[in-house]
Order: structure tokens, then C-alpha cells, then sequence
């Protein structure tokens, strides 16, 4: 993935009912998300001009901040005019929208329930989320050792900022044992997801995805099973323990980002990322989200 720093990125931003520029869109260090984890935010992918599902994730972003106990103080039909005015705005093409909603300064103490709501909505372009052989040759995984909470420990399905303390540290396990991402289980040692995307196996032309478990339940995760299931491909959600991985042949990532990714290995593990499924499922996502 490409580094950057984002406070220079060119085009505008959409902060608390202005259109202002990217270098310009701060908010206050005693802002209650910045210590207590409380933001929600999405990620859209712009496909020629459009954003992809939009209505999808922004009824998202909602339930995120309801399930961290606010409400974001904009309908979705005003939300969704913001994302296509930045779209426009900011010229993008093949980009990437950022809508954030964070608590504000009207305290210092975990409690803030009566805090302003903060909405920012950001959009940059964002062509490839791993390097750009990834999709061809597939990534590499390592089983990372921190593990996705129960649902009595964490508000998983929300896309919260505190969600990601783990995935950041998984990933950056990951980076310095030379993997491209990690994988986590829970604490039944089940397979739960990436750190930033879902996950699907297959063997003897059957694909398999771990049920949902206090992780999130991607949107393109989602459309894939709908794809799936419209081409009649033998499909089983189910729990999928970690010691099962050594019967699989082949397996794929799902993400707004990484789209559809194959892998090419977890740990040790080999597998085939020009599995049959996996290319016609890619071929027929890009179908819908580019045209092709
Ligand atoms: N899991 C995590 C932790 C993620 O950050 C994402 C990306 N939003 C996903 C799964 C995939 O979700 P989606 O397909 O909605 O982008």
C-alpha cells in the first residue's frame, strides 16, 4: 500500500457542514473519539465516477454509531449527496470515500452522552490496496496471535475505531515477519477474518466462509456470497476451525479495498490462488462494479 501523507492529499473535504480544503480539516485534540475510540467510519470505492453500494454503507456507518450509542445527526439521502458533491469535487474516478463520525469535546471522561457529533466525509483516489501482482499471484497470511474478541467483550460489528488497535498490531506483525496481512482467530481458535477483510476457502468445488462472529459483516463479503450462490457454486457458512486450514485448496480475501484477492499462502501452507471460482467470482465482480 502506498504511503502517503494524507493531510496533503489535494481536493476538499466535507467537515461539519463545509466544504473546505484537505489541508484546513482539523479538529480539536480534546475531542472525545481522539481518546476513548469512539469514532465510526466507512470505506466506499468510486468505480468510474460512482461509489459502489453507497446506500449499503452508509446505512452502515448508522448502525456503527448506534451500536457505540449515538446517532449521526444527518439522514442518509443528505449523507449520500455529500459522497457524490466530494466525488465531483475532487474529480475522482477510481477513488475511495472516507466517512467519519466522532464525539466532541463536551468531555474528558469516558461518559459523553450528550457530546455534538462530528461528520467529516473525505475522498481521495485509491487505485490498488496490496501491490499490483497481488490480484494475479495472490497475498500471503500468517495466523496472527491476537485474537478477535467474544461479542461480550467488544462491539465487533460495529466499524469502530477501537476495532482496528488489534488489526493495526496484527498487521504490523504481519509486515515484519514478511506476510502481506494477518489472519485472526478467536479464542475458540475459529477463523474469523483479516484485518481488513473477510475471508472464503475452498475445497473439492465447495466454498466455505466463517460464520460471523462478532466481526464484520463486509458488504462485499456479501455481494460475493450473492455471486455464489447466483452461479451455483456449492456454499457452506460455517465455523471454520484453524486446524482445518491444512484441507483447503485455494482461499480469497474480500474488502472494499482488496476486492477480490487470492492468497497464496497462510503460514506454511501453499495454496492455488488460480483456483477456478476464485477467477470467474473476480471476473464477475468486476463485472458489476466496472462494467467489464
Ligand atoms: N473486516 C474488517 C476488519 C474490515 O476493516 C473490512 C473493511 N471494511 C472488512 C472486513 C470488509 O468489509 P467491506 O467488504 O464492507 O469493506
Amino acid at each position: 500500500m502506498i504511503q502517503a501523507d494524507y493531510s496533503k492529499i489535494p481536493g476538499k473535504i466535507w467537515l461539519n457542514g463545509k466544504y473546505i480544503p484537505t489541508k484546513n480539516a482539523n479538529i480539536h485534540i480534546l475531542s472525545h473519539s481522539i481518546h476513548f475510540a469512539s469514532a465510526v467510519f466507512e470505506g466506499i470505492r468510486v468505480y468510474n465516477y460512482k461509489a459502489f453500494l453507497l446506500d449499503k454503507h452508509l446505512k452502515r456507518f448508522k448502525k456503527s454509531s448506534n451500536i457505540l450509542d449515538y446517532e449521526i445527526p444527518f439522514k442518509i439521502n443528505k449523507l449520500k449527496n455529500i459522497c457524490n458533491k466530494i466525488i465531483k469535487l475532487n474529480n475522482l474516478k477510481n477513488g475511495y470515500l472516507r466517512p467519519i463520525a466522532w464525539r466532541g469535546t463536551e468531555s474528558m471522561a469516558p461518559t459523553n452522552l450528550k457530546s455534538k457529533i462530528g461528520v467529516a466525509i473525505a475522498g481521495w483516489d485509491w487505485p490498488v490496496y496490496y501491490s499490483k501482482n497481488a490480484k494475479l499471484n495472490g497475498i500471503s497470511l500468517c495466523v496472527s496471535n491476537w485474537k478477535r474478541p467474544p461479542k461480550d467483550t467488544s462491539p465487533g460489528e460495529s466499524k469502530c475505531s477501537g476495532l482496528y488497535q488489534i488489526c493495526t498490531l496484527a498487521k504490523h506483525d504481519a509486515s515484519r515477519r514478511g506476510f502481506d496481512d494477518a489472519l485472526m482467530l478467536d479464542l475458540n481458535s475459529n477463523i474469523t477474518e483479516t484485518t481488513s477483510s473477510n475471508i472464503f476457502f475452498i475445497k473439492n468445488k465447495k466454498i466455505y466462509t466463517p460464520k460471523i462472529r462478532n466481526f464484520l459483516n463486509g458488504i462485499t463479503r456479501q455481494t460475493v456470497i450473492s455471486l455464489i450462490k447466483k452461479n451455483k457454486i456449492n456454499f457452506l457458512e460455517k465455523d471454520i476451525k484453524i486446524n482445518e486450514l491444512k484441507s483447503f485448496e485455494s482461499a480469497f480475501i474480500t474488502g472494499t479495498a482488496c476486492e477480490i484477492t487470492p492468497i497464496s499462502k497462510i503460514n506454511k501452507k501453499k495454496l492455488n490462488s488460480k483456483n477456478i471460482f476464485i477467477l470467474k467470482l473476480m471476473n464477475e465482480f468486476d463485472k458489476i462494479t466496472k462494467g467489464k
